[in-house]
């Protein structure tokens, strides 16, 4: 446990089971209903479903809907705060329609709506919350189509609250209403002063890509009164960043806007809503601190904060408490999904050992080495050794390409120096004291686990700014782990790898890992990647969707679950589709060429039948590798 932290990152939602294997909880508040991972691998398998697979646990999803929604309701009671929490979700953190019917549906009975930062989530928006008490946001930048499809949203009696982030759009908005002779909702987003940090910190201050300075903030409510919309202006909107490391910039981004909503009511202006954005962080890395990957704060902090920031400036400037929104996506979705994929082979430094009996000329750089090896129990200094060794072994790629030493005595030179290596790194493995260096060889000497899937497309974060996503075995986690490994993809780029992980809550560039068993497949979890993860990757290399799965437990079977739905991944000929081949006249043209061979003699015709289906299967096929045993 200590080692890979699984309690420290699971929110609740996951743990290791006394039988070694990570269990889900899917509602922290039912901790008797427990699911075992190695029983819904064993079922995905059973049923056939290729690996790697995205798992959806929907309870996960429903759970934290109702946790965001009941903390604040809690909090508006404590406080007597006379106002509501009216939530949303913004699309685009996971826009999977499963994902957001689920959200719906879970969120109804607290009137939790959406946001749209596009046209085509505005236009799925408007398909999929209906409910005439929820909100709908739409941020982003807008076309008249957009503002136009808001208006329709408006005649449907929806409450859709377009959110101006430069003042143009205001301008043909009221034009179109006017227009349409429909009411709208306005909303402002406004730059904010407060400093932020984290990875997004740039979505604060004067250079901020989206909102209002206070100047247009006023211009823009005086052009609304002078256009007798006045009453339109519904909602101040800010929003910092997303993964808020530190709740000091929340305390003070709320503390900033209730001021300006303040004024803004004393400008005579009765706003009724006080929009906080996104943000609230998840703990990818367990350390409940400030690094990018975490947050130093809990979600009933947070929510403290929003609600007696907002009261407190409400009450000192004598002003109505508005109904209060927040725009949490990460925190709704990064739990209920994660990526199982296997490991398909190792990569070792020294993979490959030869035989390296002395010779009589073998060159001085080979003797040097095989010497070392020979004598190394009697050195009382592994550093030297060490420093000679690396010496040597780079003085030899030197003279290999100088023709002075031969790709043999390279070979051998290679297997010596990696045997002295590990003699040095389990020297060092009882010593207090490490010399940096020497430190490396942990990471130089360990293995790569060749995993089937592509970080591109399911851990994108990881690979675009240094996202620390919990990776952990799924099974044998009640034994201490047998080695060091970091962890490649099966793509054809080298930055497909991933070398940072959370070890005994320190960054490490290896992961403790497990002897890939014999008879089975070693399969590893990439947890916390229902946010962004599961719709930003893309499509390097062809990879293409993961096949899926959503799992719900069952209420009255504490360890039982089903799968509810299977969403089939890429098939070869889709995602050649997409980049405008045609996979069915190519399947046309192999079969021509393979009939040529056949009419020339040189292919039998009952083989060249049985190349033409293989062709045709693997279009039809998953993109990843096919590891089931033909
Ligand atoms: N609202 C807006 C305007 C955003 O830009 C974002 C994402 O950055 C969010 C909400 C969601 O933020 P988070 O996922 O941190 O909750």
């Amino acid at each position: 446990e200590r080692v890979f932290g699984v309690a420290s990152w699971g929110g609740g939602y996951f743990d290791i089971g006394q039988n070694g294997h990570i269990h889900v909880i899917p509602q922290p508040n039912s901790p008797d209903i427990r699911i075992d991972f190695k029983a819904v691998i064993d079922e995905i398998r059973g049923e056939g479903i290729q690996f790697p697979i995205v798992i959806r646990f929907h309870d996960v999803l429903r759970s934290q809907v109702v946790a965001l929604n009941q903390t604040f309701g809690r909090a508006i009671d404590a406080a007597k705060y006379e106002a509501e929490y009216r939530g949303v979700f913004p699309i685009k953190v996971n826009q999977m329609r499963e994902v957001v019917e689920e959200i719906v549906d879970a969120g109804a009975e607290y009137n939790f709506g959406l946001e749209a930062g596009s046209k085509p989530e505005l236009l799925a928006v408007l398909a999929y919350n209906t409910n005439q008490d929820a909100l709908t946001i739409l941020n982003g930048y807008k076309d008249e189509e957009f503002m136009r499809l808001a208006l329709l949203g408006r005649r449907l009696g929806r409450k859709v609250v377009v959110v101006i982030e430069k003042f143009s759009e205001l301008v043909s908005l009221v034009r179109l209403s006017k227009e349409l002779n429909i009411e709208p909702m306005v909303g402002l987003r406004a730059k904010m002063q407060v400093k932020s940090l984290g990875r997004w910190q740039g979505s604060s201050g004067e250079r901020a890509k989206f909102g209002l300075t206070i100047a247009e903030i006023i211009k823009a409510a005086r052009y609304l009164e002078a256009h007798e919309m006045g009453d339109a202006l519904k909602l101040l909107h800010f929003h910092i960043g997303s993964q808020l490391p530190d709740i000091r910039a929340i305390k003070d981004a709320v503390n900033e806007s209730a001021m300006i909503y303040a004024e803004l009511v004393h400008m005579g202006f009765p706003l009724e809503y006080v929009d906080v954005g996104g943000g609230l962080g998840i703990d990818y890395d367990g350390s409940k601190s400030t690094n990018d990957s975490s947050r130093n704060y809990t979600l009933e902090e947070y929510v403290a904060d929003v609600v007696y920031g907002l009261k407190e400036v409400c009450d000192l400037e004598n002003v109505p408490h508005p109904h209060i929104v927040s725009e949490s996506g990460r925190a709704i979705t990064a739990h209920h999904s994660c990526v199982i994929t296997e490991v398909v082979g190792e990569i070792k430094p020294d993979g490959a050992e030869i035989d390296t009996t002395p010779r009589e000329n073998d060159h001085v750089l080979l003797k040097n080495l095989y010497e070392l090896h020979q004598y190394i129990d009697d050195h009382k200094n592994y550093q030297e050794v060490y420093n000679d060794a690396t010496q040597w072994k780079e003085q030899a790629a030197e003279a290999f390409k100088l023709r002075v030493i031969s790709l043999e005595e390279l070979g051998k030179i290679e297997t010596l120096y990696w045997q002295i290596m590990r003699k040095v790194q389990s020297y060092y493995q009882s010593e207090d004291f490490v010399p940096a260096e020497v430190q490396s060889l942990d990471f130089s000497i360990s293995s790569q686990y060749l995993c089937n899937f592509s970080i591109f497309q399911s851990a994108v974060d990881s690979w675009a700014i240094d996202q620390i996503l919990p990776v952990v075995p799924i099974t044998g986690l009640d034994k201490p782990p047998t080695k060091n490994c970091s962890l490649v993809d099966i793509t054809c780029d080298s930055d497909g790898k991933i070398d940072k992980f959370i070890v005994d809550h320190e960054l490490s560039n290896v992961l403790p890992m497990y002897d890939i068993p014999e008879d089975e497949p070693l399969y590893l979890g990439m947890f916390l990647t229902g946010a962004y993860q599961d719709v930003m990757g893309d499509m390097h290399n062809l990879f293409g969707r993961l096949n899926e799965v959503h799992i719900f437990s069952y209420d009255d079977d504490p360890e039982d679950f089903y799968i509810e739905e299977v969403v089939k991944g890429s098939s070869v000929d889709k995602v050649l589709s997409v980049m405008q081949y045609h996979p069915s006249s190519m399947a046309l043209d192999v079969k021509k060429l393979i009939d040529r061979q056949v009419a020339e003699g040189h292919i039998k015709p009952r083989e060249g039948v049985k190349w033409t289906d293989f062709y045709e299967y693997c279009l039809e096929g998953y993109t990843y590798l096919n590891t089931s045993k033909p």
